[in-house]
């Protein structure tokens, strides 16, 4: 397809920067978004979403696409993340802009005032941000990392060291050190319980079999196969790269977000691993952004409580079987 012929899409540049001011001058309506939007979808071809088709003729709407084949017509914001944005392109954009761009982002509340839009709505959107901001597990850990564990929710009373049994939200985390002090990227991730089961998940989605691993001395490491894996004590210096990341996360969630349901951690560990992995990358981190907008399927919140439902159902589950082995519930309650 020659995309010079078709209107529908005109040539628009890659948005770069940071700047507020820029990105408001240059996404003053709903259309340049629309405009944005269908030059990254249709730039380089048309693909027909229902049959595969790649020839089309333009729609009678703007920014809309006709099948030649199967007469599927396709808007621009259709199978993207931005489809059926309650409140207009142009706020959605900001939100996309905010959450990648600013180095902490906002929380569902403050983002919900600042564009005078409801919570739910803003919320729902900045969820979708956060499925496009999950980790392709293309680009795993390479070189010297250290993999470590901690609880969301704070110090739990009476629970000392590692227990499975707390309900605290226990997350997984591999660093990618830099030198001695720096660290080139992260990922981290809800986990059960501390077994090698639960913990070998970070190692198969992130870490590259080839990398030095380092981790403290807990015993479920030991049964991690396929790793070069070294455990040393845990001590302030041997481990102040991956305790620094994991203090600026807590400190993230307990700032902007005060606290995180469980079903949604692991979003919520994706928006700031996605930000923190391209902190050298910010001049195009929008627009990237954008890019897995437009890639990803819609979801609507009818998915997203189907997912938090799921989850719920496993928690349900988990901890009847918590209470059993602690002998609290009879085995035929
Ligand atoms: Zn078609």
């Amino acid at each position: 397809m020659n995309t010079t012929n078709i209107s529908n899409v005109r040539f628009v540049e890659k948005f770069t920067g940071r700047e507020v001011f820029n990105f408001m001058d240059r996404f003053k309506t709903d259309d340049d978004c629309i405009a944005y939007l269908a030059y990254n979808k249709w730039g380089n071809g048309f693909a027909c979403p229902s049959c595969g088709h790649k020839e089309c003729w333009e729609g009678q709407k703007a920014y809309t696409m006709v099948c030649k084949s199967c007469r599927f017509i396709e808007s621009a914001s259709s199978n993207t993340l931005f489809h059926k944005v309650k409140f207009g392109l142009k706020k959605a954009f900001y939100i996309a802009f905010e959450m990648s761009t600013s180095s902490k982002s906002v929380s569902a509340n403050a983002m919900a005032e600042r564009l005078g839009v409801q919570y739910n709505t803003a919320w729902l959107f900045m969820r979708k941000v956060r499925v496009a901001m999950e980790s392709s597990e293309q680009h795993p850990l390479t070189g010297n990392v250290t993999v470590d564990e901690f609880v969301i929710g704070g110090y739990e009373e009476g629970m000392v060291g590692r227990n499975s049994l707390s309900n605290k939200k226990k997350v997984v985390v591999a660093v990618e050190k830099n030198g001695n002090l720096g660290i080139n990227r992260a990922y981290a991730m809800p986990i059960d319980n501390y077994s090698a089961k639960e913990l070998a998940k970070i190692f198969t989605k992130h870490i590259d079999a080839s990398s030095v691993v380092d981790t403290d001395k807990w015993k479920a490491y030991k049964a991690i196969a396929g790793y070069n894996i070294t455990q040393t004590k845990s001590t302030k210096d041997s481990f102040k790269q991956v305790h620094r990341f994991i203090q600026g996360l807590k400190s993230w969630v307990r700032g902007i977000h005060h606290s995180i349901s469980k079903d949604h951690l692991e979003a919520y560990l994706n928006e700031y691993c996605f930000r923190f992995n391209r902190h050298q990358h910010k001049n195009t981190i929008f627009h990237k952004l954008t890019e897995r907008l437009i890639e990803e399927k819609p979801h609507n919140r009818m998915m997203l409580s189907k997912m938090r439902l799921k989850t719920y159902e496993q928690r349900r589950l988990r901890i009847r079987m918590e209470l059993m082995v602690k002998g609290q519930l009879g085995i035929a309650a």
